[in-house]
C-alpha cells in the first residue's frame, strides 16, 4: 500500500484549497509515519482514547483533528491538543468544550455538526436546529471556541444523486448561515463534508475539508 501516494492522488483531484484530513483510526503509528514523512500534518480520529494514545506516540505537530461522537465526560481528554472538533452536536457540548479550553487557556477550533442523511443512528443537530442556534449565536458567546462552520455526512449508499442533495442541503445551510446571519462572524468559514467514497460530490458542492480513511491507507478491518 502507497500510502503517501494514495494521498498524493486525492490531492490532484481536489482543488488545492480543499484540506484533507487523514482519518488515521485503526491505522498503526508507522502506517502515519508514512504520510508524516511525506509532509502530510493534518490527521483525524473518531474515538478519544485512540486520540489520545497516538498523540502520545506521534510527533507534536500532528494536528490533531477529532471527527467522531464526542462524549462531554471525555472533552478532557482532548481539550489541552486538539486543533479541531468536527463533531460539536449539541449546545451542551459546546459549553464544555469552552469550560475545557479555558482551563487550557487556548482557543479551539469546532464545527457544528448537522444531521443530513437519511439514517437515524447519525448525531447532529437538524437543519431547524442549527439555523435556530446560530439566529442566537454570536462569536464570543462561548469563550475558548471558535465555531468555525459545519460538518455532515451523507447517507452511506451507492446513490449518487442522494448524496449530492444531502450535501447541498448542508452547504445550502452553511451559506445561509454566513450570508443572512453575519452574527457567525468572518471566521466561520469551513464545511468538512466528504469521505473516501463521496469526497468527489462534496468538492463539488462546495467542501472545504475532506474526510479521508480507506482511501489513503486501505480498507479497515473493523471500524
Ligand atoms: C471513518 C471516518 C471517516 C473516513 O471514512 P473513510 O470512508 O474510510 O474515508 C470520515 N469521517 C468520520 C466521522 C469517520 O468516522
Amino acid at each position: 500500500m502507497d500510502i503517501a501516494g494514495n494521498l498524493q492522488d486525492i490531492l490532484k483531484n481536489i482543488p488545492s484549497g480543499v484540506k484533507v484530513v487523514a482519518v488515521t483510526k485503526t491505522r498503526n503509528p508507522s502506517e502515519i509515519m508514512q504520510l508524516y514523512s511525506a509532509g502530510h500534518r493534518i490527521m483525524g480520529e473518531n474515538k478519544v482514547q485512540e486520540l489520545a494514545d497516538k498523540k502520545e506516540k506521534l510527533p507534536g505537530d500532528i494536528q490533531w483533528h477529532m471527527v467522531g461522537h464526542l462524549q462531554s465526560n471525555k472533552v478532557k481528554y482532548i481539550a489541552p491538543f486538539i486543533s479541531f472538533i468536527h463533531s460539536v452536536d449539541s449546545p451542551k457540548l459546546i459549553k464544555i468544550i469552552s469550560k475545557e479550553a479555558v482551563k487550557n487557556n487556548r482557543v479551539i477550533d469546532c464545527l457544528v455538526q448537522v444531521h443530513i442523511a437519511t439514517e437515524e443512528s447519525k448525531f447532529g443537530f437538524s437543519v431547524a436546529e442549527a439555523l435556530e442556534f446560530f439566529n442566537g449565536y454570536s462569536p464570543g458567546d462561548f469563550e475558548g471556541v471558535r465555531i468555525r462552520g459545519l460538518m455532515g455526512m451523507a447517507t452511506l449508499t451507492s446513490d449518487k444523486e442522494l448524496i449530492r442533495s444531502e450535501f447541498r442541503t448542508l452547504s445550502d445551510l452553511y451559506k445561509k448561515i454566513r450570508d443572512i446571519i453575519p452574527a457567525a462572524g468572518e471566521n466561520f468559514n469551513e464545511l468538512s463534508m466528504g469521505m473516501s467514497d463521496d469526497y468527489k460530490i462534496a468538492v463539488e458542492e462546495g467542501s472545504t475539508i475532506v474526510r479521508i480513511g480507506s482511501l489513503i491507507f486501505g480498507q479497515r478491518t473493523y471500524q
